[in-house]
């Protein structure tokens, strides 16, 4: 039984704290932490087994490391924003506690994110005799899984991949976001970005585009998109030619999200209002809604997987790996929307493997770099059944 701190008690925080309270002979006892404790204690009373909660700014590592000592843990869940991804594995450094994360560092001041801040502290990491696991959520996260279980089960080489994320519910907003809004917006705002032939080649922002007929959903225009796991999986999968990532999205959302840019509304600069500098991003982040309240009036399925084409035993071969997550479903079990379950349920998997040792190692890990065999058996049993389609 071990002690596991979660930090960040938002949309994906509140379902990986749900997760792990059903699980008291791996979580012996849960303590969740954020900015704003009346959302930890919030998300507490809902769960019918204690959990404590606590205030943390996780930017300033010393406030992390007080609360990490106070509460004795052996093993971190970030769950905030990207942004505090560097300061906690500093505070992880300093106690020798374990960390593992579903979103890589980008600095707030740029839109950019990218793994190399992260993937420097691996000789730190190696020192200490600690594991970070990165980008433990759905994408990146299972669809990482996904590829390296193709790549056991089904490929001699896998030559060209295409990670495929189409949110098909509707949850009565005119617009808001699934996770973190200013988050989200600056992911969908930069340019496109994909692997071809050893070279990174750029597009303009959601500039390609085409329609897949997503199984259990139907016909959907999905937009090309840069993504983090692709620059992890460049590196991890043998033989690769192509791998973009696709999202779909609405019309609506996209006649929304164009006038907010072109009135300067996701400006991340700070602009002087009134006497005071507001970030524009920031400000819309305060007015929209959070992405923890949709889930009451969500209906409708997300469909998120990988279509892998490469070679066995001589022959060609393309499979098709997804899950599929009804909103409805998720908000009755843990009172959550699909898109924080879906990163929520494989945060908790995760953390189990890595407290079981079954996923063990000294240093910084993307979760292609182990097994997928145990990860893979524990999305069907804690609510992320997959299925493989042959296509022909
Ligand atoms: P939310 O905005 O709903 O929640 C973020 C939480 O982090 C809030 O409770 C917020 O507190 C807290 N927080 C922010 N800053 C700090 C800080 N300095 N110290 C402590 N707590 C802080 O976002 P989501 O739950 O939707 O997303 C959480 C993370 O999951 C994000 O990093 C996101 O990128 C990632 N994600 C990953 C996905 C994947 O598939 N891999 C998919 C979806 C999300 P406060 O309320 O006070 O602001």
């Amino acid at each position: 039984m071990s002690k596991v701190l979660i930090i960040g008690a938002g949309g994906v925080g509140g379902v990986v704290t749900h997760k792990c309270a059903k699980l008291p002979e791996v979580f012996g006892e849960i303590c969740l932490a954020s900015r704003t404790p009346e959302k930890c204690e919030k998300i507490a009373a809902r769960i019918d087994r204690p959990i404590r909660t606590a205030r943390v700014n996780a930017d300033n590592p010393e406030e992390v490391v007080s609360l990490v000592r106070d509460f004795g843990a052996d093993l971190i869940i970030n769950v905030a924003l990207p942004y505090q991804d560097l300061s906690i594995m500093e505070a992880c450094l300093e106690t020798g506690v374990p960390y593992l994360d579903t979103a890589n560092y980008e600095p707030p001041d740029e839109a950019r994110f990218c793994y190399k801040w992260q993937w420097d502290y691996r000789e730190r990491f190696r020192e200490k005799g600690i594991m970070a696991l990165l980008g433990c959520g759905f994408d990146p996260g299972v669809t990482n899984i996904f590829c390296a279980y193709a790549m056991k089960r089904y490929f001699d080489e896998i030559h060209y991949v295409d990670i495929m994320d189409c949110n098909a519910g509707s949850h009565g907003r005119a617009f808001a976001t699934n996770f973190n809004p200013e988050i989200n917006i600056r992911e969908i705002t930069q340019r496109g970005k994909f692997w071809e032939n050893g070279e990174w080649k750029e597009t303009e922002p959601l500039s390609i585009h085409k329609t897949f007929d997503f199984p259990e959903i139907g016909p959907r225009e999905m937009y090309l998109m840069y993504h983090e796991e692709l620059e992890s999986l460049v590196k991890n999968i043998n033989g690769l030619k192509r791998i973009r990532f696709w999202m779909t999205f609405s019309e609506e959302y996209l006649t929304h999200l164009g006038v907010l840019q072109n009135v300067g509304m996701t400006r991340i600069d700070p602009v002087n209002f009134e006497g005071h500098e507001i970030v524009p991003l920031k400000f819309l982040k305060a007015v929209l809604p959070e992405p923890s309240s949709l889930g009451e009036t969500y209906t409708g399925k997300t469909n998120i997987g990988c279509m892998i084409e490469g070679v066995k035993d001589g022959r060609r071969r393309r499979i098709h790996i997804y899950n599929v997550c009804d909103h409805a479903e998720c908000y009755r079990e843990v009172k959550a929307q699909a898109i924080s379950y879906t990163t929520g349920v494989p945060a908790m998997i995760g953390a189990t493997l890595m407290l079981a040792g079954v996923w063990t190692g000294e240093g910084v890990f993307n979760v292609e770099e182990f097994d997928p065999d145990p990860f893979m058996e524990k999305l069907n049993i804690y609510g992320l059944p997959w299925v493989v389609k042959e296509i022909e």
